[in-house]
């Protein structure tokens, strides 16, 4: 029956640090699309980001935990920090499916950015199959669906938040403030860690 299926949001990321753009795009997309729950899932070595230096996944595991503690409707997962190697979304999407059962239905939500790049996504007929796709703005991108399959792929506005995690950890090398571009707790965590600093 179809009030039995579930609607689950995921919010893949790096989250070097979780910022509030993640959280309200989270928030806004679980409102509009009616969704029971949203999983947030730091990625384990992200492939588009091999060059870069990228923080250990347990302490973007912990600032994701911190950040989505409070709200009810939010989780997060381990499945890509836990299977290693570098983050592929079809693998996310496969391994969701499998701890889940056929009873959800899987929302994947990115941004204007993200959602540009998806055409270089590995197996992306079966990363189609698996979840519906939302692309929400993002300040600074211009957020389209051309060259997706449109049934697929919706595309939702959200609240402009111009915050990423390059500038957070910019700002914190710098000395500059983080309040209230990312939650209390995440601002805490990352000074007891000494995470960003040159
Ligand atoms: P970095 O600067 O390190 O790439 P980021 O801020 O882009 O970090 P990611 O962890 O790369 O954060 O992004 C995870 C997802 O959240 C992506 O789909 C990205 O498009 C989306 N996202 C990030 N920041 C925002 C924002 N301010 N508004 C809307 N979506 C965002
Ligand atoms: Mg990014």
């Amino acid at each position: 029956m179809e009030e039995d299926i579930r609607r689950v949001g995921i919010m893949g990321g790096t989250f070097d640090p979780i910022h509030q753009g993640h959280l309200v795009a989270a928030s806004e997309v679980a409102d509009r699309f009616g969704l029971d729950e949203v999983i947030f899932v730091p990625t384990g070595q992200p492939w588009q980001k091999a060059d870069e230096p990228v923080s250990p996944a347990e302490d973007r595991y912990l600032m994701t935990v911190i950040a989505t503690a409070s709200n009810p409707r939010f989780q997060v997962s381990r499945v890509d920090i836990d299977r290693g190697g570098p983050t592929y979304t079809i693998h996310t999407l496969r391994d969701l499916r499998a701890e889940y059962g056929a009873k959800v239905q899987l929302f994947f939500i990115t941004g204007a950015d993200a959602l540009a790049k998806i055409l270089s996504w590995k197996d992306l007929d079966e990363v189609f199959e698996l979840a519906h796709f939302i692309g929400v703005t993002r300040p600074g991108f211009r957020l389209s669906d051309a060259h997706l399959p449109a049934d697929t792929v919706s595309l939702v506005q959200v609240p402009a938040m111009a915050i990423s995690s390059t500038d957070c950890r910019a700002r914190v090398s710098r000395g500059e403030p983080l309040w209230y571009l990312v939650p209390d707790g995440v601002v805490q965590y990352i000074a007891k860690r000494r995470l960003y600093q040159k």
